[in-house]
């Protein structure tokens, strides 16, 4: 199987999320993409978020009719800091080479990349998709990226694609610019504001009901 890796904050999930998912999973004939909330995700360690218990179930509320989309618990379930490399390994030793993985992550979070624990391993685990997010116009994955990440990839002519030296692809997928974003969406609610298409009825009337992103200092 062809499966892609989608992690991130989920706080809480949105039609950006969810559209970027449809897309590449269409872009790259992926079989299944697999959403994976971060117990704490490391670059918002000093940030609070809303409980992983309650992100984990916004992601299963969202993708619950999708044959396609399904939720991994291995970050909520290793709690502590969600580091990449430890769910990389997990998967690929779970897998044993039989399924192919695919880590997908907005370009903004790719050119931040070199922060990331082990970041020169991380490539060896699985291919890597970069995709694109509104207002950024580069098609090329390693845009803006720091060199020790740019070194690490050389280019296939043949191929058309960046490749790493264990044999891995670095992709680029452009996406329908979908502006929404999830700080926006926790602001909206703290003001009050409606929040209504920019995210599944589901998960909006589970923040309603679990009064999710009202009192946050930081968001006002
Ligand atoms: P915040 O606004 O709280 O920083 P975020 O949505 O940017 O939230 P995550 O929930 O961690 O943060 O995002 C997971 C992944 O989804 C990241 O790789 C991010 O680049 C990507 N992403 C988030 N919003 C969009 C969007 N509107 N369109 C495309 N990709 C998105």
């Amino acid at each position: 199987m062809r499966i892609g890796l989608f992690g991130g904050t989920f706080d809480p999930i949105h039609w950006g999320h969810l559209r970027s998912a449809e897309e590449v999973c269409e872009a790259l004939s992926l079989d299944r993409i697999l959403f994976i909330p971060a117990s704490i995700p490391p670059h918002k360690k000093d940030q609070t978020t809303a409980p992983a218990r309650d992100r984990l179930n916004m992601v299963r509320l969202a993708v619950a009719k999708n044959p396609r989309f399904s939720v991994s618990t291995v970050e909520i379930r290793r709690r502590g800091v969600s580091y990449s490399i430890d769910t990389l390994r997990y998967f690929a030793n779970k897998s044993k080479g039989r399924d192919s993985y695919y880590f997908i992550l907005g370009i903004d979070a790719f050119r931040d990349i070199a922060s990331w624990k082990n970041f020169k391993q991380l490539f060896s685990f699985c291919h890597f998709v970069v995709t694109s997010r509104p207002g950024d116009g580069h098609t090329n994955p390693l845009a803006g990226a720091p060199v020790a990440v740019r070194k690490l990839f050389c280019y296939d002519f043949k191929e058309k694609i960046y490749r790493h030296r264990s044999g891995t692809y670095l992709y680029f997928v452009k996406l329908t610019d979908i502006a929404i974003s999830a700080s926006q969406i926790r602001k909206r609610v703290g003001a009050g504001k409606s929040i209504r298409y920019l995210l599944p009825w589901e998960v909006e009337a589970y923040i309603k009901k679990r009064n999710l992103y009202r009192d946050r200092e930081e968001e006002r």
